[in-house]
C-alpha cells in the first residue's frame, strides 16, 4: 500500500504517530493509499523547523523572493497535467475541472510574483519640522494552512503563495481525504529554489488543527473548510492570541427575474449546480426563481439533465465525477428523500440513476437531482448538501427573492441573471453576501480581488488571497524620524506636536 505521509524542512518524513487513515478513489471506492496522521510531536518538530528557517527567509531579498515565485509558477504551469491528475485520482473530480482548479491556483502565484510592488510602504515627508515618517509590512512568522477535500490544489495556492512571497514560513495541513497533491506542491517549491523548513507539510486530523492552534510559535492560521470547524477554528486560535481567517461553507442563491434569457440561465444553473458534482463552496445550490420564469425555467433545466455524462474522472467524456466519500454520497441522497417528504417537488431523483457499469461500478457515484417548490423549514433548503442536488424556491417579486437571500445565515456567493442593469446595479447594492455575480453563476475573484463570504461563510474580518492576503500576512511597523542638529537639542516634557 503506497504511504503518505508529511514534507518537513524539503524532505518527506513519516508520521510518528502510528494512526493511518485510507485514502479512497472515489471513482472505483478501492483505497489506493495510506496517509499517516500527525501527532503532537510532528507538529512540534514541523514547527520548529519552520522557525529556523524564518530568520533567513525574511531576510531574503524581494527579488530573490520574486524569482523563486516566477520559478514555482513556472513548474506549477508545467506540472499542470501531473496536478489535475492527483486530484482527480483523489478527489474524484474530471480531469478538464482539475486543470481549471489548477489554472485557478496558478493565478495566485503570478499575484505573488509581483511582491516587491505589494510589499511597497507609505513615506511621508515632514509631517513636522524635520520629521518623516514611513510605514513598512513585516511578515508575521510561522503561519498554517488548513484546507477542505474539495480544491486540494487551489485553496492551498490561495494562501502559501501570498504567506511565503511575504516573508513567512508556512505549514499546510491539507484535508486527510486528498491529501497527495501538497506533496507534490513542495517538491515543486523545492525544485523552484524555495530554501527548506519554509514551506512544510503536516498530514492529518483534529490533533494536527489543534496542535497547530494551540502552539505559542504559530502567529496565524487561515482555514476554510465547514462552517462548524470554521467557528470553532476562529475561536479558538483567536482565544490563543493569533489572527485567524476562517472561511466556512455556502447556501449560494441564484437569482432569475423574469426577464432572463431562460436558455441562458438554465445553462449557468445546470453548470454552477452539478460541475464538480456540487462539491464547489461556489456551487449555484438555490434557483430563486421570480414569477412566471419558474415554469419554463424548471423545464429547461430538467430537459438538460439527462444530457449529463457522469463517470469516472479520468475519461475523456465524463462531465462529473463521483461524490468524495459513500458516507458523503449517502447523506446527498438523503435529502432528495426528505425533501419529497417535507413538501417539495422531487423533479428529478439521482438516485435512480445507477452505476453499475464495469468502470463505475464500486465508485462513490449519485445521479444528479432538481427539487421545485423549496423553502426554509426543508433540511434541503437549510443545510448545505455540497452535493449534486438543485433547489429551485419560487418567489413572486425581486423584494421576495432578496429578502429569502439576506435571511439565509451563509453569505458566501449570490449571482442574479437579468437583462436589466437597473435590476442588477440594484440587487449588487441590496444584497448581504461577499462575492456577487450579474449573469455569472460562479463569481469566484481573480487574484487580484480578493476572496471571501459574509455571514456564516467567515469568520474574522480578512478576505482571503488578493490585496487583502498581503494584509493579512504582514504586520505594519510605522517608523518615526528625524536628524536634528546637536545644537537645537532641549527637554520638553509635552506630548510630542506636529504643528
Ligand atoms: P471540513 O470542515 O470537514 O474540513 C476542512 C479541514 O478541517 C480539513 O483539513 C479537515 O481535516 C479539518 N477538520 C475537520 N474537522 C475538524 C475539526 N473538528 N477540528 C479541526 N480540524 C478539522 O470541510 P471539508 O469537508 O473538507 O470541505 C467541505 C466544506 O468546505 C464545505 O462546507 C464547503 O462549503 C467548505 N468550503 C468553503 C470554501 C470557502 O471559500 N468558503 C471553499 C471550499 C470549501
Amino acid at each position: 500500500m503506497r504511504q503518505i505521509d508529511h514534507w518537513i524542512g524539503g524532505a518527506e518524513v513519516a508520521s510518528t504517530s502510528g494512526r493511518r487513515t485510507p485514502v479512497f478513489n472515489p471513482a472505483t471506492g478501492l483505497i489506493q493509499a495510506e496517509v499517516g496522521m500527525a501527532s503532537n510531536e510532528d507538529v512540534d518538530t514541523a514547527v520548529a523547523v519552520a522557525g529556523d528557517a524564518f530568520g533567513d527567509w525574511r531576510s531574503t531579498s524581494l527579488s530573490a523572493r520574486s524569482e523563486i515565485m516566477f520559478a514555482f509558477r513556472h513548474l506549477v504551469e508545467a506540472h499542470t497535467d501531473d496536478l489535475a491528475s492527483l486530484v482527480t485520482a483523489e478527489h474524484g473530480k474530471v480531469h478538464s475541472d482539475a486543470v481549471g482548479e489548477v489554472t485557478r491556483g496558478l493565478e495566485n502565484v503570478e499575484f505573488a510574483c509581483g511582491i516587491p510592488n505589494l510589499l511597497k510602504g507609505g513615506f511621508s515627508e515632514q509631517v513636522s519640522t524635520g520629521i518623516d515618517v514611513h510605514s513598512i509590512r513585516q511578515p508575521l512568522g510561522v503561519v498554517a494552512g488548513v484546507t477542505p477535500f474539495n480544491f486540494p490544489v487551489m485553496v492551498p495556492l490561495w494562501m502559501l503563495a501570498n504567506a511565503i512571497a511575504c516573508g513567512n514560513t508556512f505549514i499546510l495541513k491539507p484535508s486527510e481525504k486528498d491529501p497527495s497533491a501538497a506533496l507534490l506542491l513542495g517538491e515543486l517549491l523545492a525544485k523552484a529554489g524555495l530554501p527548506a523548513g519554509v514551506f512544510n507539510v503536516v498530514q492529518g486530523d483534529k490533533v494536527a488543527v489543534d496542535g497547530l492552534l494551540d502552539h505559542p510559535d504559530v502567529r496565524a492560521v487561515s482555514f476554510v473548510g465547514s462552517t462548524p470547524v470554521a467557528r470553532s477554528i476562529y475561536s479558538r486560535g483567536t482565544a490563543n492570541g493569533k489572527r485567524v481567517q476562517a472561511l466556512g461553507g455556502a447556501k449560494n442563491h441564484m437569482l432569475v427575474l423574469p426577464d432572463a434569457d431562460v436558455d441562458l440561465a438554465a445553462d449557468a444553473a445546470v453548470s454552477a449546480a452539478y460541475g464538480s458534482a456540487g462539491e464547489r463552496c461556489m456551487a449555484v445550490s438555490v434557483v430563486v426563481a421570480v414569477g412566471a420564469v419558474a415554469d419554463p425555467l424548471v423545464d429547461a433545466i430538467a430537459s438538460r439533465l439527462p444530457k449529463l455524462i457522469i463517470g469516472p474522472g479520468n475519461e475523456a467524456d465524463s462531465e462529473m465525477g463521483p461524490l468524495i466519500t459513500a458516507e458523503h454520497r449517502d447523506r446527498v441522497a438523503g435529502y432528495v428523500g426528505g425533501a419529497g417528504s417535507q413538501g417539495a417537488t422531487v423533479v428529478v431523483d439521482g438516485r435512480e440513476q445507477h452505476f453499475d457499469s464495469p468502470t463505475c461500478e464500486g465508485g462513490f457515484f449519485l445521479g444528479v437531482s432538481l427539487l421545485d417548490h423549496v423553502a426554509p423549514g426543508m433540511a434541503a433548503y437549510d443545510e448545505e448538501i455540497f452535493g449534486p442536488v438543485l433547489s429551485v424556491a419560487r418567489v413572486d417579486t425581486y423584494d421576495e427573492g432578496l429578502r429569502l437571500i439576506n435571511a439565509n445565515p451563509y453569505g458566501n456567493g449570490t449571482a442574479i441573471f437579468t437583462r436589466d442593469g437597473g435590476a442588477a446595479r440594484q440587487f449588487q447594492f441590496d444584497v448581504e453576501v461577499g462575492m456577487v455575480g450579474v449573469n455569472v453563476p460562479v463569481p469566484v475573484p481573480v487574484a487580484y480581488y480578493s476572496f471571501g463570504g459574509w455571514k456564516e461563510s467567515l469568520f474574522g474580518d480578512a478576505h482571503m488571497y488578493g490585496p487583502a492576503g498581503i494584509d493579512f500576512y504582514t504586520r505594519t511597523k510605522v517608523v518615526t524620524s528625524r536628524w536634528p542638529d546637536p545644537a537645537t537639542s532641549a527637554i520638553d516634557l509635552g506630548f510630542p506636536r506636529t504643528r
